[in-house]
């Protein structure tokens, strides 16, 4: 059956703005002994998750969708906001369907709210997951494979049954697919952005952050089909890649408005936890050891994991060029740690091979968007007149 743009995007609008968690409430419903498990951005291995019968659901912050009254007691001032706006959702009883959270070693304010939710939510089952900085098999290898046997263990504690081989396998196959076609909507894009504009495709990735794999997989075909039906004008912009967002996201005004300033994304690093791993996870042999190997070798690069001896200044320009950007755009939340103490390193990279670039921040809750539409907009015109 076929299905129109606009109502493709409506479906993932509908899970984007519930910040209920209506989806997941449905999922609970529809089974018996089902659990629901959070986690903060990032990358977990879902397929876990998955394989105990459990929905994951990537927890992004509240956006710009909810006033902060609670969450600022928690924390200084002068970091960023999505662990405000997490901590208000769960003191509001936003996650009081989950049974659990994982909280991935992205920095020190994911793990301080680890932390937190252990004081404040003992109901829930807590994992901080440790991942390894060393690509060693015999080191950084062995010591994720504990890591990842251990959630195994205490996800079966929770729901009563052991993970079989044969289920994790089959996580890894449907998760393989959705993969594909997560990649396909990136390339769809990156090839013909008028058509796949960011202000879509990013609704379209992002509702895999609720949606089960497979019901995730068919809203990213869908939208594929729908957009090679109904082709979209031309645009006279400039070709982009975004880094620095790949943990607290932007708001979907600061998306559009780089639109608007002339900017069309072909590459970016938002949601990349949804995007981790480049390439299928191998399917045959031992499904735990395929995780591992997949998180060791096929990892993306990103300002919150250690490069081991492949630097990210190579790794960004081999994807700058692969997506035949005309100029960076470093666009980080405030006080992101992570993505700002690489920025220079970054940026001296890009100064050396003459890739023009543009730095700005944001909050998840930014609602201004004067001044970056400016500085993007003469990012714009500088480049299409000059370069
Ligand atoms: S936005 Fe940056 S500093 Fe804040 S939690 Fe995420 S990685 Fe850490």
């Amino acid at each position: 059956m076929k299905h129109a743009r606009a109502d493709v995007l409506a479906r993932a609008d509908r899970v984007l703005s519930d910040l209920s968690f209506g989806y997941v409430s449905e999922w609970l419903e529809a089974g018996e002994g089902r659990h629901a498990i959070g986690y903060l951005p990032m990358y977990v291995p879902r397929e876990v998750i998955a394989a105990a019968g459990m929905l994951p659901v990537a927890i992004f912050g509240a956006g710009d969708a909810l006033d902060i009254v609670k969450g600022d007691a928690y924390f200084q001032s002068y970091i960023c906001h999505i662990p405000r706006s997490v901590i208000e959702m769960a003191l509001d009883g936003r996650f009081d369907a989950f049974s659990g959270f994982l909280f991935p070693s992205i920095c020190d304010v994911i793990r301080n709210l680890s932390g937190m939710w252990k004081m404040n939510f003992p109901r829930h089952y807590v994992k901080y997951l440790d991942f390894p900085q060393n690509f060693d098999p015999e080191v950084g290898g062995a010591f994720y494979r504990r890591e990842i046997e251990e959630v195994m263990e205490n996800l079966a504690r929770l729901s009563g049954r052991r993970i079989a081989g044969a289920d994790l396998h089959a996580a890894i196959v449907l998760y393989n697919q959705n993969r594909r076609l997560v990649e396909r909507l990136y390339d769809a894009r990156r090839d013909a952005p008028h058509d796949h504009p960011t202000s879509e495709v990013y609704r379209v990735a992002r509702a895999g952050a609720v949606l089960s794999v497979d019901d995730h997989s068919r809203l990213v075909q869908d939208y594929l089909d729908a957009a090679a039906a109904e082709p979209l004008p031309e645009q006279d912009r400039i070709r982009v890649y975004l880094i620095g967002a790949f943990c607290e996201q932007p708001p979907m005004g600061l998306l559009r408005t780089l639109e608007q300033a002339g900017c069309d994304l072909v590459g970016d690093d938002l949601l990349l936890g949804l995007r981790y791993l480049r390439g299928d996870v191998r399917t045959d042999g031992d499904p735990v050891q395929a995780l591992v190997d997949a998180y060791l070798t096929q990892a993306t690069w990103s300002s919150a994991v250690y490069d081991g001896d492949r630097p990210k200044e190579d790794r960004m320009m081999e994807d700058v060029r692969a997506s035949r950007a005309d100029g960076v755009v470093f666009c980080c939340p405030s006080f992101c740690d992570p993505a700002l103490l690489d920025r220079p390193m970054l940026q001296r990279r890009l100064e050396k091979e003459g890739v023009p670039f543009a730095s700005f921040q944001y909050a998840e809750n930014t609602g201004q968007f004067q001044v970056i539409r400016e500085q993007a907009g003469t990012f714009s015109d500088s480049i299409k007149l000059w370069e």
